[in-house]
């Protein structure tokens, strides 16, 4: 949580606000979910931030709080406390078994010091003595030998185990790393991969001189599904919907779920021909599909894409390509829907 959030929650107020939030929850109709709590805590402790804004809005327009609704919100306004309470744990984890690797380190020098010094004696009993005390001396001298190598086994597998556990710790945080980029429920990029994967493509294209275009696609008149249908359905036509442009999505290019209901593609080293024949392709196929509801097999029709299509001028950035894609975009819906509109006339086939 924020600094201001968590300091909400420790304050004598505390339980007047996550009061507050059940209420408000309840009163819009929002499952008490943890994730939903966190998100109307912080919305009712801070109104004016950008969530609060968002949520806002969303009440005046009566759009429904779903669970997606909420894991987008919170994808995009809480992603990176989930991170970092992650990287703490695991932080912690590693640094109590470096911990403990060097408690066995400090063990295993302090008894090869302690050998060292049986050596030395034994050595210079050797130079004085007779050598009636010899088995005596070999004794001690094999004592402290088989010590030393007892210290070097738990040392050596102290360490086997830490590298287990930092290759365990390696692998969850890629894991946690892979989740916060990923979208909850069609399991495309999120809108924070979508950024940054964006961002990366205009700078290759701009070091190495190299084309990349940009889709957006957004579904058509998918308020009024949802109104229709219920937002249960809806979920299902979004995940549908994600399939088939995700099927389309494999590296280098990167297929996200941008808003809502709006998706983009990413198509580094493709120019506007080759990403409008995928984007005809997808609009197709969506459009062709009779959708049937899962639970009662009742027949939903088709929903139909509108996509916006811009390649990449020299020198322009992500920000300005988004901004044509989606002046594209509201000329297909101006049009008529349905359809794919690119932002500069696109050659013919030579
Ligand atoms: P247009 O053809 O102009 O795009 O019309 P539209 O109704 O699709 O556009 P609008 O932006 O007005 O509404 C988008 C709707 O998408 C509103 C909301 O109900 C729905 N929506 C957004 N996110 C989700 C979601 O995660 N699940 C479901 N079921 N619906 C969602
Ligand atoms: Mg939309
Ligand atoms: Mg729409």
């Amino acid at each position: 949580m924020s600094a201001d959030v968590e300091t909400s929650l420790r304050a004598p107020k505390a339980y007047d606000l996550a009061r507050q939030a059940i209420a408000a929850m309840e009163a819009n109709k929002v499952w008490p979910t943890a994730l939903n709590f966190e998100l109307w805590v912080h919305y009712l402790a801070a109104k004016d931030s950008p969530l609060g804004a968002e949520i806002d809005q969303m009440l005046e327009a009566g759009e429904p709080f779903t669970d997606s609704v909420g894991e987008t919100l919170a994808a995009k306004f809480l992603p990176k406390q989930k991170l970092s309470g992650e990287i703490l744990d695991a932080g912690d984890a590693l640094s109590k078994e470096l911990d403990s690797v060097t408690r066995a380190i400090e063990s295993a020098r302090e008894s090869s010091e302690a050998y060292g010094q049986e050596l030395a004696n034994a050595s210079e009993s050797l130079a004085t003595e007779d050598t009636g005390n010899i088995k005596a001396m070999v004794d001690t001298l094999t004592q402290a030998t088989q010590r030393v190598r007892q210290e070097n086994e738990t040392l050596e597998s102290q360490l086997a185990d830490t590298k287990d556990e930092v290759g365990r710790l390696r692998e969850h945080l890629e894991q946690t790393r892979r989740e916060a980029m990923t979208d909850g429920l069609t399991s495309l990029a999120n809108r924070k991969a979508f950024d940054e994967a964006l961002e990366r493509a205009c700078e290759q294209a701009e070091a190495e001189g190299g084309i990349l275009s940009l889709a957006v696609l957004d579904i058509d008149h998918f308020k009024a599904f949802n109104d229709t249908w219920g937002h249960q359905t809806g979920d299902q036509v979004l995940r549908y919907v994600a399939s088939v442009i995700g099927r389309s999505g494999d590296a280098p290019r990167t297929a996200a779920r941008y808003g809502g209901e709006e998706f983009a593609l990413i198509f580094p080293g493709e120019g506007a021909r080759m990403a409008l024949s995928i984007l005809e392709e997808i609009r197709a196929e969506v459009a062709s599909r009779v959708l049937k509801r899962r639970s009662t097999n009742e027949d939903l029709g088709a929903v139909t894409l509108s996509a916006g299509l811009a390649e990449r001028h020299p020198g322009e950035g992500p920000a300005s390509l988004v901004e044509r894609a989606d002046a594209a975009l509201y000329a297909s819906k101006r049009g008529g829907r349905n359809r794919t509109s690119a932002a500069d006339p696109i050659a013919a086939a030579a």
